[in-house]
């Protein structure tokens, strides 16, 4: 057998009528930017996440981007974020040439430990001169919601309150998760997702969105998304071209009812079957299942878990020889990154993101993963182990 790891065609052949039409609408009306389904989009968004204000973009990194110009974060400033993410979360902050702050993660969801942030605002230090930063010189904090888990906003707000810092949660994995019967993206003061195809809601191509409850600041991301201009060709402020094209919103349009009503459930059923059939292996202390903590709704972005006793490179290879693709969500902490060096963390600096980096797998996970399929890939590990384990 062989199994996908994402299905978009398969989801594209069930969605084909509509997203067909959606698209020659668009071909049919010529407006490729700025299009009446990009406002349609926004208002879907914002409804669906009862935010004030949801603004499209290009991609979920320029959401980030986006966030942090609005914010007129500096050179001399300093932004907290995780070192277990993808590498936009931190690039973003560097661009800018601000300094990012890592700080370690919690090992049961793999999201940034608000225990750890206070330790750190204790003490504040710059990584590079390892000087005392001066607390007003902190802005933000960048929590991410990884493999569709929400971050523990409650404590993380509090913080972020008390250190009058400003939240953008880092939400393009957790598009449809939920935190305590709020919706993720809508947990911060800012929240940032991402329309990668990949992605829970994936469009084809590159897209994104912003939210905020915050009507200037949310009327000054739509003149920085569309290079500071206020009237045609007058420009008040410096942006960027960060638009979503018209099309892509018409694509997300065109999905927007089955992920709502089916694809989300579709998921959650599946990591059931995946947690139900692998505890086993839990309870022999081979692997690790991902936890969800009480309160939480996971997208499960990814179903991702930990292959104990140095496993993980052996188990991948098995897998992939037995036709079950899997991916590496991440092999390396942002912190020990080449392009991210220059803030001199080293080895150990963050013990948690270190160790799970090397145990961390993703298996295939996409709405329209079949039971036989599901059946075949915990067989498979199964037959791992038992290979493998004495
Ligand atoms: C995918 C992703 C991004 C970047 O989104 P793009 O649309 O690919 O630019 C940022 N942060 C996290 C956690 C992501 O998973």
């Amino acid at each position: 057998m062989k199994v996908n790891f994402c299905d978009l065609q398969k989801q594209y052949n069930l969605l084909k009528t509509k997203i067909d039409s959606g698209i020659n609408k668009v071909l049919e009306h010529g407006i490729f930017i700025d299009g009446p389904e990009i406002k349609q989009l926004e208002e879907t968004l914002a409804g669906y996440l009862g935010v004030k204000e949801a603004i499209t973009v290009s991609s979920g990194t320029d959401a980030l981007y986006l966030s942090l110009l609005a914010l007129e974060i500096k050179p001399e400033d300093f932004v907290i974020t995780t070192p277990f993410t993808f590498i936009a979360t931190a690039q973003v902050i560097a661009l800018l040439r601000a300094t990012p702050i890592f700080v370690d993660i919690e090992a049961d969801t793999f999201n940034i430990s608000p225990e750890k942030i206070e330790e750190f605002l204790k003490s504040p230090k710059d990584p590079i001169s390892k000087k005392r930063i001066s607390l007003d010189k902190i802005k933000a904090i960048i929590p991410v919601d990884l493999f569709g888990q929400c971050a523990d906003y409650d404590q993380i707000n509090s913080i972020a309150k008390k250190f009058n810092l400003t939240v953008i949660e880092d939400g393009a994995q957790s598009l449809g998760a939920q935190y305590k019967n709020k919706k993720a993206l809508n947990l911060g003061d800012i929240g940032c997702t991402s329309f990668y195809p990949a992605k829970p809601l994936g469009c084809f191509g590159d897209g994104g969105a912003i939210f905020t409850n915050d009507k200037p600041l949310a009327d000054k991301l739509r003149c920085l998304k569309n290079h500071g201009q206020e009237a045609k060709y007058s420009h008040k402020l410096l942006g960027i071209n960060g638009r979503l094209d018209t099309i892509q919103a018409a694509i997300l349009l065109a999905k927007w009812d089955a992920f709502i009503n089916q694809e989300i459930a579709l998921r959650d059923q599946i990591a059931s079957c995946y947690i139900k059939g692998l505890q086993e292996l839990e309870d022999k202390g081979y692997i690790v299942l991902p936890k969800i903590k009480p309160g939480n709704k996971s997208v499960w972005a990814q179903f991702s878990l930990r292959i104990l006793n140095n496993l993980r490179d052996e188990f991948k290879d098995y897998l992939h020889s037995q036709g079950v693709p899997s991916a590496i969500h991440y092999p390396l902490p942002l912190h020990q990154q080449k392009s991210l060096a220059y803030l001199q963390y080293k080895a150990q600096d963050f013990p948690i993101a270190e160790e799970i980096s090397k145990e961390i797998i993703s298996l295939p996970l996409h709405p329209y993963l079949e039971k036989d399929e599901i059946s075949y890939v915990i067989n498979k590990i199964k037959e791992f182990f038992r290979l493998n384990v004495k």
